[in-house]
């Protein structure tokens, strides 16, 4: 079997190896003469990986005891809920930096609730970057400021992050979390969907300062409250079994990769191949992201035209890279490279974006 080069934007590629052993022990686990996904969510066999994956998030992302990990469903979208519905309320207001696609749908939940300062509006840059940290003026009774770290469908992506006083940090880092070290003490809370860097779809990360639970109304019903979720370990109810314990065999691959520190060594080689590529064509292709913004996991780029890329993207899916057109919204070509694209993926994306500009200048 070939395996294609995948630059689809989430469900994303996933480490090999990683593939490979969720096949060998489909049918039966460890022995148990069952699969992880016949068992009970309560059962020793689950618990521990439950709790592994857990761990390894932990030492990974070197989180700080006072932060409590949480795995949910509803993808990331539900977090645009769930933040508002603890934090916001009658009387409370918050801050958004509106960078792009992604930021634009959180702000929107959180703008049913209460009400939006947004203290910094990309429409002006036309999206194509995210603001010097120090250049925001933070609300100092905000009930929180939503960033949204990397902005999958725009492919930007903050650098440094603000400092942000009482004001608690809330970061969206579904399209880049693991692909570098962060400086967690900054945040009140990180939400990530998995299906990028962390797993296939189906369970939500969410890394969350042990104070802020004080803060979650109890008139919320169960599912929706932060303090449940602590509570329980992420146990309240059936929690997504499979996901769960593929983000456990991915965390065991970025740790044997050599953790943070590689990720962002690979990310930083697959991106500046690509950007390198693009400015390096004498024009053929061109990214329309400021340089300092320019995001390490989504490389977007046009050509002269759309039929150019609509040529483009046809011949590179004969070559075996799939998913490299840009979101329908802006159109395009994108790359989505995440942890677990090989750097040869990014050369051989770069080797035919050389050949056809060559052949169709
Ligand atoms: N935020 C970002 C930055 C994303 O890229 C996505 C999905 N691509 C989402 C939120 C929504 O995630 P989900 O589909 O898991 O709800």
């Amino acid at each position: 079997m070939s395996r294609k080069y995948n630059f689809f934007a989430g469900p994303a590629t996933l480490p090999l190896p990683v593939l490979e052993q969720m096949r060998d022990e489909l049918v039966d686990y460890n022995g148990m003469g069952l699969s992880l996904i016949e068992t009970s969510h309560r059962s020793k066999e689950y618990d521990q990986v439950h709790n592994e994956a857990i761990a390894l998030i932990k030492e990974l992302l070197a989180v700080p005891d006072n932060y409590k990990i949480l795995f949910l469903g509803g993808g990331a979208t539900l977090q645009f809920s769930m933040i508002p519905l603890n934090f916001l309320g009658e009387g409370k207001s918050c801050d958004f930096t509106l960078t792009g696609s992604w930021a634009k749908k959180a702000y929107g939940d959180s703008k049913i609730r209460g009400t939006v300062n947004v203290i910094f509006d990309g429409a002006e840059y036309n999206f194509t970057k995210v603001p010097d940290p120090s250049s925001l003026t933070i609300t100092t009774d905000a009930a929180y400021l939503h960033i949204t770290s990397n902005e999958t469908i725009q492919g930007i992506e903050w650098r440094n992050f603000p400092d942000t006083g009482n004001v608690p940090l809330i970061a969206d880092m579904s399209s880049d979390i693991m692909s570098r070290s962060l400086p967690i003490e900054k945040f009140g809370l990180i939400y990530a969907g998995a299906q990028k860097n962390l797993g296939p779809a189906g369970v939500t990360l969410v890394i969350i300062r042990e104070d802020l639970l004080e803060r979650c109304p109890d008139t919320l019903t169960a599912y929706l409250n932060y303090k449940t979720h602590v509570d329980k370990n992420s146990l309240y109810n059936t929690p997504p079994v499979f996901a769960i314990y593929a983000v456990k065999l991915v965390m065991e691959w970025v740790k044997g990769q050599g953790g943070l520190s590689a990720m962002t060594e690979s990310a930083e080689k697959r991106s500046s191949l690509l950007y390198n590529t693009i400015e390096q064509s004498n024009g053929h292709y061109s990214c329309p992201v400021d340089e300092l913004s320019r995001s390490k996991m989504n490389v977007v780029f046009r050509l002269r035209d759309e039929n150019l890329e609509k040529k483009f993207i046809e011949e590179a899916t004969k070559e075996g890279m799939i998913g490299l057109k840009g979101h329908r919204s802006v159109g395009g070509c994108r790359a989505s490279m995440y942890n677990a694209m090989p750097v040869e993926g990014a050369t051989t994306l770069a080797d035919f974006m050389k050949k056809f500009a060559k052949n169709n200048s």
